[in-house]
């Protein structure tokens, strides 16, 4: 069996191991400690736009804090998009509160502004009170953030962007991730960089991020003993994970290069196929770090369906995942309210993620390109 080519594998640059160390060398060896100060600057550093982090465990508890922060309570209602992620969604009932999903527009495969202020009208004229707007820069593609923030301003409402997958991606030239009122990012091992496990919470003022780094280490009130006055989470970055990340900061823009290089082979390689077309960038206003290579597949034209081409991959030793299955598909939320056309659920029958890694070698392109070709 040849060696596996994964969708998106951990790439690490060895610059990690200095961070490492002197973690272990100082017996910072906890949820606290220099790493995490400095990767929160380097974060910070790198945003720009007076964004304030706060390093987490994970992007699901960013996503919680978020909701947290914005007083998201049993009962009230969240606007999410569709496709994506559970990890967008989930948080909202670990709050008591209920999702309602939102279908995507065909341009950006996210979240569709014309349903989004649909939904708003429908949701108020029931009486419902909206909380906040999850909207999701999927593949790493901004979504139409122009347009949802006109809605969310209008209405009131605010916006949490989910740029786990998105960061260096940037929408008229600001980042993904400080265009809503708050943003969160996943350093899980498969996304653009990681820290084997970890998120962080993007704010826009020192206060949130004091506020919610308080919120992350149990809520202690000051004072000598352990004193609590609101309800804590154990959500912060340990200080070894932060020292992957501080090495992982020094490589980032390598590996939006790589992937951006990367999604460039795939284009000129799938322009001579008919049947299949990638995922595009809508226009110069969208600056995608091609987290994921996406393409959609024509079963007519191909002769060949998203499953077909998936197997035939996996023969091969090769991994591919179809796109994310909507939200308004999935069992666990049948009981959810949605406000969807057939964008998503489209996209999920047709659509096939691509091996995308930073460290894919040319060889491994080569058995991908292959591959395909030995299809027809
Ligand atoms: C990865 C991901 C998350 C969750 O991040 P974790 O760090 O794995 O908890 C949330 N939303 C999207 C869209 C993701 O891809």
């Amino acid at each position: 069996m040849k060696e596996k080519i994964w969708l998106s594998p951990p790439h690490l640059s060895g610059l990690e191991l200095g961070y490492i160390q002197s973690a272990l060398d100082s017996n910072w060896v906890a949820p606290e400690g220099p790493n995490i100060h400095l990767f929160e600057q380097k974060l910070e550093s790198y945003l720009g736009d007076n964004s304030y982090c706060v390093a987490l465990q994970s992007g699901t508890s960013a996503i919680h804090l978020a909701l947290i922060m914005l007083g998201v309570k049993r009962g009230d209602e969240v606007l999410c998009q569709s496709f994506t992620f559970s990890a967008s969604a989930n948080p909202i009932v670990y709050q008591g509160a209920i999702p309602v999903f939102i279908d995507s527009e065909p341009d950006s495969w996210n979240m569709c502004p014309d349903l989004l202020e649909e939904a708003i009208n429908d949701r108020i004229s029931k009486g419902k009170t909206i909380k906040a707007i999850i909207v999701v820069h999927l593949y790493g593609m901004p979504a139409k953030m122009d347009e949802i923030s006109a809605i969310a301003l209008k209405y009131n409402i605010p916006v949490i962007e989910d740029a786990a997958e998105a960061l260096g991606s940037t929408y008229k030239g600001r980042m993904c991730g400080t265009l809503g009122d708050l943003g969160i990012l996943s350093f899980n091992g498969n996304k653009i960089i990681t820290t084997s496990g970890g998120g962080a919470l993007i704010c826009k003022t020192k206060k949130e991020k004091e506020y919610s780094t308080f919120l992350s280490t149990q809520a202690r009130d000051s004072a000598p003993h352990f004193q609590h006055s609101e309800i804590g989470y154990n959500y912060r970055m340990s200080n070894i994970s932060a020292g992957i990340g501080c090495g992982q900061m020094e490589v980032l823009k390598d590996h939006i290069t790589a992937r951006r290089q990367l999604n460039q082979l795939y284009r000129e390689f799938f322009s001579t196929l008919e049947g299949i077309q990638i995922f595009s960038e809508p226009d110069s206003n969208y600056y995608s770090n091609h987290w994921l290579t996406a393409i959609v597949i024509d079963e007519q034209k191909l002769g060949f369906s998203r499953e077909d081409v998936r197997l035939h991959l996996e023969k091969e030793n090769i991994e591919s995942r179809p796109l994310w299955k909507p939200m308004h598909l999935q069992p666990v939320f049948s009981d959810a309210p949605y406000y969807v056309g057939q964008v998503a659920e489209n996209l999920f029958i047709k659509g096939l993620c691509l091996p995308s890694g930073s460290n894919l070698s040319s060889d491994d392109f080569l058995r991908i390109k292959e591959s395909f070709l030995s299809l027809f």
